[in-house]
């Protein structure tokens, strides 16, 4: 079965990435500001507890692949289901179309 192309799949995909994008670049930025004030503070202050949230910071990093996969942005506008089916690795940021109902989510003659 050849992938189908629908222009409204395909832009309506590229704005659920940019969104995405805009908002995992947010929580990133918020984490590593979180951690460099805590080690500031720490270095200042010499208070174990201040140490605190710096394991969090490491925790958020650990489940950022898992938010990549779980995100209900990163679904296929046509089906609903993630674009990389579940039993790969691949992250759908990367997907070129869905393995589920065979749609282009990004336009295959344009430019990445
Ligand atoms: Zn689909």
């Amino acid at each position: 079965m050849h992938p189908q192309i629908d222009h409204k799949i395909i832009s309506e995909w590229k704005s659920r990435i940019d969104e995405f994008r805009v908002r995992k670049t947010r929580m990133g930025a918020y984490a590593l500001a979180v951690l460099i004030v805590s080690v500031g503070l720490f270095a200042s202050f010499r208070h174990p507890l201040l140490l605190l949230p710096v394991p969090f910071c490491f925790i958020y990093m650990l489940l950022d692949w898992l938010i990549v996969r779980t995100s209900p942005l990163l679904r296929c506008p046509h089906c609903g289901l993630s674009p990389v089916g579940t039993s790969t690795r691949s992250s759908p940021l990367d997907a070129d179309y869905c393995a589920n109902c065979h749609h282009w989510l990004v336009n295959p003659s344009g430019p990445r």
